[in-house]
């Protein structure tokens, strides 16, 4: 009997389960211990300064275009193969979204690609870039940065893909060459905790802001207080009810549930990302057969990557077929397969905001993808299973 098989989904163990059991025996279901213990064990894996857990990647991406100060006016550089959070975060805050291109085979944004947006922001001000670790693989940061440095611009990683990754010898995460890098635990990711995310940084003010947008813009801390009259008493003594608020925020917290469950899916990380990697060399070795009309996604050679998920790129045309029929056939034998992504500047809110973008590179590497299923707990026979099913389907 052979099983569905997902494009993606979570591996959750007894102890991952005990974990948020004893939460939901503690007192504390939200702002407690478990949120703080996560952070902590982020930091650990990432080798950030700061973690802040929020209720998203998207959350996440938001958090951070607010602790910038982004606004109307700016432009944000966010390539366009990527799910379509990176750029709403712009819009989130009122900035505009530049669109840049991709490389075709890995899907990446190279710095020819930002030169080449920043050329394109019209009379916003270039302030940001959100550069995207797809699949797994990660953007050159070094490069990137140093361009983004020499340009003013903000960097923010988005590296929801990307948790476990390592580029340059450097954690993603760690934020060597970017002000904040941003992930997500949704469960089709590496590491689950139902709903959940998080920003690192290693800038303390950074830190500062992404806690306190997380909790509706609110401080109780009496240094930070703008009305003393309001705040203190006569002694001097800050007002114990007291909280002040300069600019809304959001509720964007993690509960201990989610979090619980986040770190104890964090402690096996390693585990997860080298079975990941047995599973796409697997698929590697398996698909070599059927090049030159399917190929793994192109590889970057500096990034050690932990991958997210397993695409490949096939020439539907030449094989006589389409995309559309390759996903029924494959559904057909219970095997989902998706497209990460459709390129953002092609949906229709970014069209009808801006004109269309001629972005070759995306498009291309669009025309090609196909995402095949790779979870920590698929076995080898079922790579085997998707590869015959695909040569089949294609023949
Ligand atoms: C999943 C994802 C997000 C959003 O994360 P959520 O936790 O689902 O909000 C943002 N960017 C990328 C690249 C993602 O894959």
């Amino acid at each position: 009997m052979t099983r569905a098989l997902p494009y993606g989904r979570q591996l959750i163990e007894d102890d991952d389960i005990a974990a948020v059991v004893a939460v939901l025996r503690s007192d504390a279901l939200t702002g407690g211990p478990a949120v703080t213990g996560f952070e902590t064990a982020l930091r650990s894996v990432t080798g950030a300064r700061h973690a802040v857990a929020c209720s998203s990647g998207t959350a996440a991406l938001h958090l951070a275009a607010m602790a910038l100060e982004l606004g109307p006016g700016d432009a944000v550089i966010v390539p366009s193969v990527t799910f379509v959070a990176t750029a709403n975060a712009a819009r989130y805050v009122g900035a505009e979204v530049v669109f840049a291109d991709v490389d075709p085979a890995t899907g990446l944004m190279e710095p020819q690609h930002l030169e080449a947006a920043l050329k394109r922001c019209g009379t916003a001000r270039p302030r940001a870039v959100f550069p995207v670790h797809l699949n797994g693989q990660c953007v050159g940061m070094a490069e990137l940065g140093e361009l983004a440095r020499r340009r003013g611009l903000f960097v923010v990683e988005d590296a929801c893909h990307a948790l476990g990754s390592v580029q340059g010898g450097r954690l993603t995460g760690a934020c060597s060459s970017s002000d904040m890098a941003v992930f997500s635990f949704h469960p089709v990711k590496t590491v689950a905790m139902g709903e959940g995310g998080a920003v690192t940084t290693a800038d303390d003010r950074l830190a500062e802001r992404l806690r306190l947008y997380r909790s509706h813009g609110i401080t109780r801390e009496a240094a930070d207080f703008l009305q003393p009259a309001e705040a203190f008493d006569a002694g001097g003594q800050p007002n114990p009810w007291y909280y002040e608020m300069a600019r809304p925020g959001f509720n964007y917290r993690a509960s201990d549930i989610n979090c619980a469950l986040g770190t104890s899916q964090l402690a096996k990380l390693a585990r997860f990302k080298t079975r990941r990697t047995e599973l796409v060399e697997a698929y590697g070795a398996a698909l070599a057969p059927l090049a030159p009309l399917v190929q793994p996604v192109g590889r970057r050679p500096d990034c050690v990557p932990s991958w997210h998920i397993q695409v490949v790129r096939i020439d539907f045309a030449a094989a006589g077929t389409n995309r559309a029929k390759v996903m029924r056939a494959l559904a057909e034998r219970g095997i989902s397969t998706q497209v990460h992504y459709l390129p953002v500047h092609r949906q229709p809110y970014y069209r009808a905001l801006y004109s269309d973008t001629a972005l070759p590179g995306a498009d291309a590497y669009y025309d090609r993808c196909l995402t095949l299923p790779l979870f920590v707990g698929m076995e080898n026979a079922e790579v085997e299973r998707v590869v015959a099913a695909l040569k089949a389907v294609l023949s």
